[in-house]
């Protein structure tokens, strides 16, 4: 669900986080920049276009006058990041001026568009109102984020997100289980834990791929080294990944729909509580036949 505001003619699908349910959204960008990850269809029905300055400054001063009162304001699409500074301040500035009570901007930020800026600039949007960005690390080894397509690599991910905490902007970013498949799905675990414990996020979520266009088409954008994982697999990847992180007060949320079993704590404090709530799922699992119905409803 979204807030609706009639003043705001969105170009459709809309995605947003979770934690962003309640916020207004803005689209200053349509679709994704990159658009080539294999396993993402968000975007496919969009030719990626930056949305023309006036219209998107209407749209604010129209929707200030529906809903004056918004604190949190989100801006989409998947790529906001990519506008240059100066197009990204003025949006900021008219934010800040239509909605006095405006507590926080945020948006998606993909690691190669923060590492593109100086630190200067994300200071600059900083204290212009941008509070906290969403990163689809996905994983944070290389050989996968190649395999997948993710144009980005462990050392452009670990610069851009370090740029934007140096310049105050709060960090929530996800790692994908089961992206490599069977055969990488320790080194994907393992190298992801390495990335986050770098980077040492404010918010930490992970999800299991959900093969949007089904497994058989991942596999094959994927290539010939794809091995399908079960759950019992995924869940011991998801194990091993948390047993390797080194976090301090991480807040953890493993609790999308795709996942087989709903986890939340703050790492490292409730990294051996996670550990065995995961440990008590396998124990769980029938030796013959892993039912996975019965590892969502645990
Ligand atoms: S960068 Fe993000 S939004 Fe764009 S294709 Fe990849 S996963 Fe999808």
């Amino acid at each position: 669900m979204f807030q609706s505001n009639p003043g705001i003619k969105y170009d459709m699908p809309l995605f947003r986080p979770p934690s962003e349910a309640e916020s207004l959204i803005f689209q200053i960008t349509i679709g994704c920049s990159w658009n080539k990850c294999i396993f993402c269809d968000m975007y496919s029905t969009k030719k990626f276009r930056v949305k023309d300055e006036d219209s998107v400054l209407d749209e604010i001063k129209l929707a200030a006058e529906m809903n004056p009162d918004t604190r949190r304001v989100f801006l989409a699409d998947g790529d906001s990041m990519v506008l240059s500074t100066d197009r990204l301040l003025k949006i900021l500035k008219k934010l800040k001026l239509s909605f006095p009570l405006l507590r926080r901007i945020s948006c998606y930020a993909s690691p190669g568009n923060l590492q593109r800026k100086t630190q200067k600039e994300l200071t600059d949007l900083k204290n212009a109102g941008l509070k906290i960005i969403y990163t689809g690390i996905e994983s944070g080894d290389d050989e996968v984020l190649k395999l997948v397509n993710k144009g980005e690599t462990y050392s452009s991910t670990v610069e851009g997100l370090i740029k934007a905490r140096e310049a105050g902007i709060k960090c929530s970013v996800m790692i994908l289980n089961a992206l490599g498949g069977k055969k990488y799905s320790r080194q994907h675990a393992i190298n992801s834990a390495k990335l986050v414990n770098e980077v040492e996020p404010d918010y930490l979520s992970t999800l299991a791929l959900m093969y949007s266009m089904g497994e058989e088409e991942y596999a094959l954008r994927f290539g010939e080294t794809y091995e399908s994982m079960t759950s019992e697999d995924i869940l011991e990847e998801l194990k091993l990944f948390i047993a390797h992180t080194d976090l301090k007060r991480t807040v953890f949320r493993s609790d999308h729909a795709s996942n087989y079993i709903f986890l939340r704590g703050v790492l490292g404090r409730d990294k051996l509580k996670l550990i065995s709530t995961i440990d008590e799922a396998l124990g769980g699992v029938d030796e013959n036949s892993i039912r996975e119905e019965w590892l969502r409803s645990l």
